[in-house]
């Protein structure tokens, strides 16, 4: 039992020791000083433990093992101090209690040597609870700090806390137990739970990247959320460079992080000032990327040249390791592809805006000079200006015709331009959508060809809606004349009016060319057409199902469309009931038939 009580101090020892020899190298590798202090105290630490294995020292080595042992506390509260500082008092006072402690320390293994066990108690629990404050005090600070941070640092503070935390406690339970804890298997029971502490420091330090790993799954699905919806919805530059800048940070546990652009100039920072990152990419402050903490810079591969992505580690993420490095640059490969993206965003938001009011300026410059045209080849073709030949005549007609589809166009551009200014202002009164359809109907008559037959089913009673008519009857006629325009082979069209659930509908019907499902989100954009084979030769701007969608919204409505290639489709305007709160909603589908069979039907085929 004896050798092995013997056997687990000399394990504990060798554990100290090679922690202490693998954070040094670590602390070799990377210079932090942060860091440095920490690995002083360990490698302190690790020293005392060795030495504490020589048995019978001579009186010099223990007053050496004393002093580095009281060495191995203080670096542990400088370690503290060098990210929440100490009051200048609480940093004086400390030095005053670390003389304290290695007087008490040698005159324990000097003066005292062999004094009487009370006195060597005392002293001892003396020089212990000096080396308690020095470690305990930082770790308990580590330990609330640790709950604001990210999960990776989070997790390596409190690995840190948790061993330090054993160590005060075997420490303390060794000088206070007496003998009753020198027995072998006391001694075996301290020695295992001393043990404890060293993975647990040690993974604080250094932790592999499984474990860096595991720590981070907790936060991955916040973290690949918000990637997502910061990459692929976020529009404005500004927005996504900050946004970026902060999941960064997050994504490695460091503490600070900025987007530079290619000039250096800062675009982004989080918990930096812009000053300090500005001197940090212009490489006059090399001290964060050095000695006090770690750095990564990783490219940004952008169009203007190459910006940089930088996050700063901080006391609470000692060391970044290839695992953050290559974690880093991928990120900001994703974060290069979001700016250009809301880079080209932006450019084409502001494209669309020099368009719109290009387009603004010409159709309202062009309203006076069609309108003076049109009124000569109405005088023209009325005679007043002196008779035409039948050449003429022609001409003036062909003409007529030109300028009032011109004039339409005009007219739309200008709706749409109203609506994207918010200029629209509805006439909103109570009519009967039977009413609406019918003069609709008759605006489209003349269009129909002997192959095409337009029947109207409508139903008997009213249908009340409180809309704009004139604005809603060019709705409906555009969808009309669209289901005419687009079955070249004929058919029948149906213009069918419902009311159901507070809403009224029109649903236009036709037999023709039909819409392919992935062509469907163009209908409604401004401009939107659909250019095939067999549409290619029609005419149309584009512009009718958008506006009819604005305004259809604009009044609490919509239009939909269902359609299959080939066989046809059929777009629904839907426009609530007037008056419809909850109560009409209810009763709406008792107002007209709902879906049964059209009460009455208007056959309104040219043939
Ligand atoms: P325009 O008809 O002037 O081009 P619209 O905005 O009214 O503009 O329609 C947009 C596009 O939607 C049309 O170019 C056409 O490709 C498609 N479309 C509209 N109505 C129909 C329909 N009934 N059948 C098939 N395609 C249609």
């Amino acid at each position: 039992m004896i050798l092995a009580a013997a056997v687990a101090l000399d394990l504990t020892a060798a554990a100290f020791v090679a922690l202490g020899v693998a954070i040094g190298y670590h602390w070799y590798r990377d210079r932090g000083r942060t860091q440095g202090m920490l690995a002083l105290a360990l490698v302190a630490l690790a020293v005392v433990a060795a030495l504490g294995r020589i048995p019978n020292p001579p009186v010099l080595l223990s007053a050496v093992i004393v002093v580095l042992f009281m060495a191995s506390g203080f670096f542990v509260l400088l370690f503290r101090h060098e990210f929440i500082p100490l009051g200048r008092t609480a940093y004086r006072g400390a030095f005053v209690l670390l003389a304290v402690g290695i007087g008490l320390g040698v005159l324990d293994v000097t003066v005292f040597a062999h004094a009487n066990p009370v006195v060597v108690t005392l002293l001892g629990l003396g020089l212990i609870s000096i080396w308690a404050v020095f470690t305990g005090e930082p770790i308990v600070r580590f330990w609330l700090a640790s709950n604001r941070l990210p999960a990776v640092q989070r997790a390596r503070m409190r690995f840190l806390s948790f061993g330090f935390a054993i160590l005060i406690t075997i420490l303390v339970v060794d000088v206070l137990g007496g003998s009753a804890v020198q027995s072998p298997t006391a001694v075996i029971i301290t020695q295992l739970i001393a043990l404890v502490a060293v993975p647990a420091i040690y993974l604080s330090l250094a932790p592999p990247p499984l474990l860096r790993r595991i720590w981070r799954m907790s936060e991955e699905n916040a973290l690949r959320a918000a990637m997502q919806d910061l990459l692929i919805f976020t529009t404005s530059r500004e927005a996504l460079a900050e946004r970026a800048t902060f999941w960064a940070v997050r994504l490695v546990g460091a503490t600070a992080g900025f987007i530079a652009d290619p000039n250096g100039k800062i675009i982004a920072n989080t918990a930096i000032d812009r000053a300090h990152a500005a001197r940090l990419i212009s490489g006059r402050d090399r001290s964060a990327s050095g000695s006090t903490t770690g750095i990564i810079m990783a490219p940004l591969h952008l169009t203007e040249g190459v910006g940089t992505l930088a996050i700063i580690g901080g006391p609470f993420t000692p060391v970044f390791g290839t695992e953050e490095i290559s974690q880093l640059r991928a990120y900001a490969n994703s974060v290069s592809a979001g700016l250009e993206r809301a880079r080209v965003a932006e450019r084409m938001a502001a494209i669309e805006s020099n368009k719109s009011q290009f387009l603004n300026l010409a159709s309202h410059e062009l309203r006076g000079p069609v309108t003076v045209i049109r009124g000569y080849l109405s005088m023209l073709e009325a005679g007043l200006l002196g008779e035409l030949n039948d050449r003429g005549r022609m001409a003036a007609g062909v003409m007529a015709a030109k300028v009032s589809e011109m004039n339409e166009l005009i007219e739309e551009m200008i709706e749409s331009a109203r609506l994207e200014e918010g200029g629209v202002t509805l006439r909103a009164v109570e009519a009967d959508l039977r009413e609406i359809a019918r003069s609709a109907a008759d605006i489209v008559t003349p269009m129909l060809e002997s192959k095409h037959q337009l029947v109207m089913d409508l139903p008997e009673r009213r249908v009340r809606v409180k809309v704009d008519p004139d604005r809603t009857k060019t709705i409906v006629a555009n969808l009309l004349s669209n289901a005419i325009k687009y079955s070249p082979d004929g058919g029948v069209i149906t213009c069918q009016v419902r009311s159901r659930a507070g809403m009224a509908k029109v649903a236009v019907s036709d037999q023709g060319i039909g819409i392919r499902r992935e062509s469907i989100a163009t209908l409604f954009t401004r401009f939107g057409r659909i250019i095939t084979p067999e549409t290619e030769h029609l005419k149309g701007t584009g512009l009718g199902l958008f506006l009819g969608r604005q305004l259809a919204r604009l009044q609490d409505g919509d239009i939909t469309v269902a359609s299959v290639e080939g066989e046809g489709s059929t777009f629904t305007l839907q426009l609530p009931l007037a008056g419809a709160g909850p109560e009409a909603a209810s009763n709406g589908g008792a107002e007209t038939s709902a879906e049964g069979a059209p009460e009455h039907t208007v056959s309104a085929s040219s043939s």
